[in-house]
């Protein structure tokens, strides 16, 4: 999944954890992603393009065992949720966390080709969906629907409402190797493909942060306006 979409998802977890702060939950949602911009960097794991780059499916994610495998999220994620509620006793931020981390390995198995190992050294089939690969169109249409529908959810305002659609669309060329984008000067450059999306990431957290203080009224407190009006 595209990193405006997994910086939605924080908005989901904000909802069911009201009195979590947005931050720790806009880094627990890209933990994974993060991890592997530094491995990449590091040689740790490994990125890897067709002579030419035309749509996601001409990027390869060939090596990236600690960053995104089964086992390892979800261990970080009960680890941090156990020190952070059983050690600290801060109930929902560890839950929202821990929530957080898991979220995007979810996510990614959904939209991605088969890059997913169950754990580090596991030799069998990788795991994913494969959308990338095989309907990348359909990959885009997954993500755009699931960004709309986590600020429907969150019910933020007008300005989160165009920053999930314009980081969409924005992606779009990625998606269709009819459509020529950016993608192209991409091919042979892994390390220049890993910065774009560390910068991406960077950039749509601080983004989706900043706007999803502009809040719609929810429906506790359009009910609590409706009865402060019949009082009256
Ligand atoms: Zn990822």
């Amino acid at each position: 999944m595209f990193a405006i979409d997994h910086a939605a998802t924080a908005l989901l977890i904000k909802r069911r954890y009201p009195s979590v702060s947005m931050v720790p939950l806009l880094v627990s949602v890209q933990a994974m992603e993060l991890a592997w911009v530094a491995l990449n960097y590091f040689g740790i794991e490994r990125t890897t393009t067709e002579a030419t780059v035309r749509s996601v499916a001409d990027i390869h994610l060939v090596y990236m065992p600690y960053s995104h495998s089964v086992a390892i999220p979800i261990g970080v994620a009960a680890f941090v949720w156990l020190i952070l509620e059983k050690g600290f006793g801060k109930v929902a931020l560890g839950r929202a966390v821990a929530l957080g981390i898991v979220s995007h390995l979810i996510l990614d198995l959904a939209t991605h080709g088969h890059d997913i190992a169950l754990w580090p050294g596991w030799s069998g089939p990788k795991l994913g969906l494969g959308l990338y690969e095989t309907a990348p169109l359909a990959a885009f249409v997954v993500e755009f629907v699931y960004g709309i529908l986590c600020w429907y959810i969150y019910r933020g305002g007008t300005g989160l409402l165009a920053l999930i659609s314009l980081g969409n669309l924005a992606n779009l060329s990625f998606f269709s190797p009819a459509i020529p984008g950016p993608e192209e000067y991409l091919a042979g450059r892994p390390t220049l493909l890993v910065t774009m999306i560390f910068v991406q990431i960077v950039v749509t957290l601080v983004l989706v942060g900043v706007l999803s203080a502009d809040r719609q009224p929810n429906q506790v407190g359009r009910r609590l306006f409706a009865r402060a009006r019949s009082t009256r």
